[in-house]
């Protein structure tokens, strides 16, 4: 009997037993097949450079291999999984792709330009299981992970939208779903990401955005990962942040920032808080000096996020003048804030919002 060893997820994506996803694993699967042919093991390396470096598109671009092998490998391996459903740009250079994977679940993925830096904003599930009550991406529940092929798909994809004098700088994993629910495919797409022969990004300009899951984030710690991590906070005290953050139900902000702290002496890197900022919610003075209190002592910026609307929820962005005072209430106290700039709104590049859109 023939037991198909693929997971479901990657049997439903329709590569029969001849073809498959090469974004999956490529040295797994390229080493072994190239063996097999009598080919040298460098094959691998300059398919990777046309991937990653040379941006090709089909395996017939690559002109340095024999066109026999060109052939086999479009035989054999499929570079894309997904197909881009829609692209849309704005005119401050954003551009967001929506993405139709191959069993038909759609994810979305952006490209930020600011000035010399070209960051992707990249999604690793289709929706998301946290359930934040405010964030369009979760609305409909999760529906599945997406798998390490497709995560670099999408970072691929990205950058063959670059012109030729652009290059990828930085990654952000604040896309749909949430990256510490799917390690298992995330890390090795970040290897692919950060890599010299991969996409070359240093780890310090790649950022994990995380609801705060700390066994995840413990394992992050044991793997001595190098990415930067944000953490999403919403709230300074638990009684609140329940209610905004409702799978933080038997998770306690101290553990998160105990974990974060983990993170921090491990890795070295400054940790990012995440704020989105509610009307009425968790914006006013007395949240501000919960939250420096709460803060206060660690090397950590708090990035704080205006809410960006989603039609349909009850939620509001609050006013210039409370945001005002919440970042003063904050600088105060000497927390380090940034308001984040938004980009892309025009094209509602932001949250989770584009793949909405398209569905109404
Ligand atoms: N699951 C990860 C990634 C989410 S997206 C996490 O929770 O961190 C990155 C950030 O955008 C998170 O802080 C998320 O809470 C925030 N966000 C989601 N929807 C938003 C909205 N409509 N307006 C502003 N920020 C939003």
């Amino acid at each position: 009997m023939v037991v198909d060893a693929r997971s479901d997820v990657e049997q439903s994506l329709n590569v029969g037993n001849t073809v498959s996803h090469l974004l999956n694993s490529i040295d797994e699967q390229l080493a072994p097949w190239l063996k097999e042919r009598g080919q040298g093991a460098y094959r691998a390396g300059q398919v990777r450079r046309w991937l990653f470096e040379r941006r090709a598109r089909e395996f017939r671009e690559m002109t340095d291999l024999p066109q026999t092998l060109r052939d086999e490998l479009g035989g054999h391996f499929t570079l894309w999984s997904t197909q881009i459903a829609r692209h849309t740009q704005a005119e401050d250079g954003t551009e967001k792709l929506l993405l139709t994977l191959a069993d038909g679940g759609q994810v979305e993925c952006v490209l930020l330009r600011d000035e010399v830096r070209r960051t992707i904003c990249i999604s690793t599930q289709v929706g998301c299981g946290m359930g934040c009550v405010f964030c369009a991406s979760g609305l409909d529940g999760l529906t599945r992970n997406l798998t390490t092929g497709e995560i670099v798909e999408q970072m691929l994809q990205l950058q063959l939208l670059l012109g030729p004098e652009e290059r990828l700088s930085h990654v952000v994993v604040m896309g749909m779903g949430e990256p510490l629910a799917n390690l298992d495919a995330l890390l090795p797409a970040l290897e692919e990401a950060s890599r010299d022969d991969g996409l070359g990004i240093s780890a310090r300009r790649i950022t994990i955005s995380t609801v705060g899951l700390p066994k995840a984030m413990r394992r992050l710690v044991e793997a001595k990962s190098r990415y930067r991590l944000a953490v999403s906070l919403h709230a300074p005290n638990d009684e609140l942040r329940h209610r905004i953050v409702p799978v933080s139900e038997k998770i306690p902000v101290a553990d998160i920032l105990a974990e974060a702290d983990h993170y921090f002496e491990q890795s070295g890197r400054r940790l990012t808080f995440e704020y989105v900022l509610l009307a009425g919610l968790n914006d006013s003075v007395k949240h501000a000096v919960e939250l420096a209190e709460l803060l206060g002592g660690r090397t950590a910026l708090l990035n704080v996020i205006p809410y960006n609307p989603v039609a349909g929820l009850p939620y509001g962005t609050p006013s210039q003048s409370a945001q005002r005072a919440f970042r003063q209430t904050l600088e105060d106290r000497g927390i380090a804030v940034q308001f984040r700039h938004r980009k892309g709104d025009a094209i509602d590049a932001a949250c989770g919002q584009l793949r909405r859109r398209s569905r109404v």
